[in-house]
């Protein structure tokens, strides 16, 4: 579990302000999920969260530390995006085995690791096959087996779910949020889409232009929205 700070975080593309100013605390636990339209600035700040971008300016801690200068790989962040960029030519052993191989895991400890994760995530039959052969929801459940593998403090998802169908999207959600209640660890979601966030997130952050709209539980932004974007945002079907 880890909490998250962004103290004043300005994040600039070639002079042009993408974030101009961010001040946001992720609880450690929680499943909070960033949600606004397109272009706000959401991959960015989890790209920022897990160190795969720099900020401009301000500061981001990670249980207290300073992390500004710490590289992705040492944050203790595991990160699953929409695309989710497994190897081709591996099994799905292979695409989970290969990050523990790269940081020195011994071959007994792997063997256990991918057992007890392809477990949980409902992989075990499949531990031979190549992606290719997969259901988008499998391909979805290898990523986020790659991720668990890594047993981070944060877990971070770009819109994970948006390249499945609807129904399957349904039921992963449903997975996510047992996950989340299984591990216990921050969970840090983003979706474009309000339905999704409010149905997943303990806590919802809206965000437009780069700022925070709200920070709220669902139900307060439901019923107490502190803004007329929060509450048309919410309000509108997707
Ligand atoms: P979201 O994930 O909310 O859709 P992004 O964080 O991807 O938004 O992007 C926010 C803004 O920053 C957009 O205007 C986007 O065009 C811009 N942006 C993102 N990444 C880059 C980049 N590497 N170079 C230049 N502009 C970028
Ligand atoms: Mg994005």
């Amino acid at each position: 579990m880890a909490r998250i700070e962004l103290i004043d975080v300005v994040k600039r593309f070639k002079g042009e302000t993408v974030i101009p100013n961010l001040n946001l605390t992720i609880r450690e636990g929680s499943f909070t999920v960033l949600v606004g339209p397109s272009g706000c600035g959401k991959s960015t700040t989890l790209r920022m969260i897990a160190g795969l971008e720099r900020q401009t300016s301000g500061d981001i801690r990670i249980d207290g530390e300073l992390v500004n200068d710490t590289e992705p790989g040492k944050r203790d962040v595991a990160m699953v995006f929409q695309n989710y960029a497994l190897y081709p030519n591996m099994t799905v052993r292979g695409n989970i085995e290969f990050g523990l191989k790269n940081r020195g895991v011994p071959k007994r400890e792997r063997e256990r690791l991918i057992r007890d994760i392809c477990e949980i995530a409902g992989l075990t039959p499949y531990l031979d096959k190549k992606p290719q052969s997969l259901s988008g929801g499998q391909r979805q459940r290898v990523a986020l087996a790659r991720a668990m593998v890594k047993n981070p403090k944060v877990f971070i998802l770009d819109e994970p779910l948006s390249n499945l169908d609807a129904k399957l999207r349904g039921q992963m959600r449903t997975e996510l949020i047992e996950l989340h209640k299984r591990l216990g660890t921050t969970f840090v979601y983003v979706t474009h889409d309000q339905v999704e966030a409010m149905s997943m997130g303990d806590r919802i952050v809206v965000m437009n232009k780069g700022e925070v709209m709200q920070a709220a539980p669902p139900m307060v932004l439901y019923e107490d929205p502190d803004n007329l974007f929060t509450a048309q945002f919410i309000g509108t079907p997707p």
